[in-house]
């Protein structure tokens, strides 16, 4: 038995790839301050963000700093599903798996991608 999947990448093949990441953004609230005016006028820690003057915001898609090397492709064929993933890496020593979705050739690419899958709820 035989099957064929195509893979978009290949060994050596230089890669840039999509990550989510946590932001925090400055306090609405307080605008950063960490304190505000209530209304018998003295200051208050900011009930929002309890004076921390920042606050999580939603977590975005965004590209990664540095380009990857493809050095292995790994298909995994499941009855109803199959999936492509590569062993990536920025040096030597350090290797990522990552899903080919989160694969982009340029940066240029990449940067489209995360806009797309930003304005869902969690993307892909
Ligand atoms: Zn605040």
């Amino acid at each position: 038995m035989s099957c064929t999947v195509e893979h978009k990448y290949f060994i050596g093949n230089k890669v840039c790839r999509i990550i989510r990441r946590g932001m925090e953004i400055k306090c609405p609230s307080c605008e950063g301050v960490g304190e505000v005016v209530l209304l018998d006028g003295q200051l208050y820690k900011c009930p929002k963000c309890l004076g921390s003057k920042v606050i999580e915001a939603q977590p975005q898609w965004i590209v990664e700093g540095v380009e990857r090397t493809v050095d292995k492709i790994e298909i995994i064929i499941c009855p109803k599903h199959t999936s492509i993933q590569y062993h990536t890496s920025m040096c030597t020593r350090h290797y990522e798996i990552v899903d080919e979705r989160r694969l982009l050739p340029t940066r240029k690419l990449a940067q489209e991608k995360c806009k797309r899958w930003n304005l869902k709820d969690n993307g892909e």
